[in-house]
């Protein structure tokens, strides 16, 4: 095992970066309602593409992944 290693894999099923307007991508120049968190019009998979050939660089992320909790409330 070598650890986690961060997902190349962009999830923005969160739907916050979801728009109407489609726009450009661009990477690819292709129109795309999708935007990035840094509010850049492009496709999940050009940002997954774009993260395989930047490993380390942050200007694609994923959504925050919501933290499994042993300690839930219950009422
Ligand atoms: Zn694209």
């Amino acid at each position: 095992m070598t650890g986690p290693t961060r997902p190349l894999l962009v999830d923005w099923r969160a739907g916050l970066d979801y728009r109407r307007d489609a726009r450009p991508c661009v990477l690819c120049g292709n129109l795309t309602p999708l935007r990035s968190h840094a509010g850049e019009a492009s496709h999940k998979v050009c940002a997954e593409d774009w993260n395989a050939k930047y490993v380390g660089e942050t200007r694609f992320v994923s959504d925050a992944q919501p933290k499994l909790r042993c300690d839930d409330d219950h009422a």
